[in-house]
């Protein structure tokens, strides 16, 4: 078994227990709903956030995620041939070791159990935003998750499509896009500039745009 396979078979098995353990230190109350909805919602504001960056600041060279990024606007389509392993593998990678570090804080008592969850269900949420986003590169991706894309209570296929048309400056939430509208209205990447580039001094690197705009081209010349 490769280790991709024993890190996400490991995530699944935490993501289980996490759901035990907080059933066991929760009452099912509408508060603890509203903070999974909550949190929900502020996991994919982190997505666009945290996307922006990846597409525009980080070294392809250096850093697989930033690579895996770029490369996805190059070949689009790619990700949805991908396995889940390897789609869910960067982010289980990073995140099911503070979301077991949570868990037993909540067990030991060190945590609170409302704290546990908005941390908990922040960890799955990211953990599983890749899978979100390849969903909405299927072209048919099952009647369930259709219907939870028509619902608007995941990434739709439609508004993900306009992130990968040029300039590839708007739309960039990928768990429910809930946070898309909000943030292309008020510029949240020219914001992020702001705090990276003018505030601490991080040179934009990524030549994204122009590389797929130069492949767009290319591929309509070809046709
Ligand atoms: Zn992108
Ligand atoms: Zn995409």
């Amino acid at each position: 078994m490769n280790v991709q396979l024993i890190v996400v078979h490991g995530w699944f098995v935490l993501f289980g227990a996490g759901g035990v353990v907080l059933a066991m230190l929760l009452e099912a109350s509408a508060w603890n709903a509203m903070i999974v909805l909550a949190t929900y919602a502020l996991a994919d504001a982190g997505s666009y956030i945290f996307h922006y960056i990846v597409d525009h600041y980080g070294d392809a060279a250096k850093d697989g995620i930033v690579r895996e990024f770029q490369n996805h606007h190059r070949q689009p389509g790619c990700i949805a041939r991908r396995p889940l392993v390897e789609v869910i593998y960067p982010a289980a990678r990073i995140i099911a070791l503070p979301v077991l570090v949570v868990l037993l804080l909540a067990l030991s008592g060190w945590l609170s159990g409302p704290w546990a969850l908005f941390l908990f269900t922040l960890g799955s949420c990211w953990v599983f935003t890749q899978v979100f986003h390849r969903w909405a590169h299927l072209r048919r991706p099952g009647r369930v998750v259709a219907s939870l894309q028509r619902s608007g209570l995941i990434l739709a296929r439609s508004p993900h499509e306009r992130h990968h048309e040029s300039p590839f400056m708007t739309n960039f939430a990928v768990i429910n896009g809930w946070s898309n509208p909000l943030f292309d209205t008020i510029g949240m990447p020219g914001l992020v500039d702001i705090v990276l580039e003018k505030g601490l001094g991080i040179e934009k690197r990524s030549t994204l745009v122009a590389d797929v705009a130069a492949m767009q081209l290319e591929n309509r010349q070809s046709v």
